[in-house]
């Protein structure tokens, strides 16, 4: 098969995300939401479509890896626990979820992993094992922080020119001192496409005796287009192209989903809604679960579903270090 690596003599395996940004001011610091509208959007998200999510998970009987802003675990701690009883992960998303969190100071971005860190052991009893950047860029020192924790994985990386060359120019267009947009490196558009590990000084090179493991959002074969947010509900309405163009022919499949794409028009009525969600609201809640279901049920076929922790165990993860993460 045209893309198979050495990897791919391993059972291929598959796994399903979910970034907890919840729409309110993690999302939109300087939007259009007072305080008051963003906790309403907060709640709205872990009583209402976090439910909707499980649900939709249990249908399929797929386990997911949840990345949780470290900032709302306190308050939203029985449904962390629900998650982790459930045999879903709740991983690490940040303290505060700065939208320029790869271009903090190094000091910064320690601090931000590690609170949301301590947060999350004492809320569920349990260390996370994995991370996730806001906005999937990653650097030296984000990575840095992370093997220094004892972290099995980073899930941040999205090896694609094309999304590269979008926020690139997205920063160009569209940057402002308020709602900062960090691109990524270029090169990851070079990183392996399958987990690999990493050395922290080089993010997107394979390094055999990396600690850390680096696992990859996919992408379409080609264009690089990044299984995740906007793009993915594009590709998700051409179930027979994303079989044909990836899952049989990428032997590892990452998805990357967040709340929103769960969330209806009824689930927001009364409240200011920016252009990133309106682009989902489009199409109803309904046609957008039914095209996600699809997806994930043709997947199925090709592909076991495991959470990250489960993919990082599947590629090995050093033994020592797996159990300092714990
Ligand atoms: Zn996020």
């Amino acid at each position: 098969m045209p893309f198979r690596t050495a990897e791919a003599s391993r059972e291929a395996l598959a796994c399903l995300t979910f970034d907890l940004d919840t729409l309110g001011l993690d999302m939109f610091p300087n939007g259009p939401l007072s305080p008051d509208q963003s906790q309403i959007l907060e709640d709205l998200s872990y009583a209402t479509i976090v439910p909707r999510i499980v649900e939709f998970l249990a249908d399929l009987r797929v386990p997911a890896t949840f990345f949780v802003i470290g900032r709302h675990a306190e308050r939203y701690a029985a449904t962390l626990r629900g998650l982790i009883a459930g045999g879903h992960e709740v991983a690490n998303h940040t303290m505060t979820h700065p939208r320029d969190f790869a271009a903090l100071a190094p000091d910064a971005i320690r601090t931000e992993i590690a609170a949301c860190h301590a947060t999350l052991a004492r809320v569920t009893g349990r260390g996370p094992a994995g991370f996730r950047a806001p906005g999937y860029t990653i650097n030296r020192f984000v990575l840095g922080a992370l093997s220094d924790l004892g972290y099995s994985y980073d899930a941040s990386l999205v090896p694609s020119w094309s999304y590269s060359m979008l926020k690139l120019a997205s920063q160009r267009l569209f940057n402002r001192p308020d709602y900062p947009i960090v691109p990524q490196e270029l090169r990851c558009a070079f990183a392996p496409h399958v987990p690999f590990r990493v050395d922290a000084a080089r993010p997107f090179h394979l390094h055999r005796d990396g600690a850390l493991m680096e696992i990859p959002v996919s992408t379409v074969p080609v264009l690089q287009w990044p299984l995740a947010s906007i793009p993915l509900m594009m590709a998700a309405r051409k179930t027979k192209l994303l079989e044909w163009s990836v899952y049989r022919t990428r032997p590892f499949l990452s998805i990357s989903l967040h709340d929103y794409e769960f969330t209806g028009t009824d689930d927001v009525r009364d409240l200011p809604r920016g252009l990133f969600v309106s682009r989902y609201f489009r199409r109803t809640l309904d046609d957008r679960l039914d095209q996600m279901r699809r997806m994930v049920a043709a997947a199925r076929r090709f592909y076991r579903f495991v959470t990250l922790s489960g993919v990082a165990a599947a590629f090995g993860p050093a033994p020592a270090l797996a159990a300092a993460a714990r």
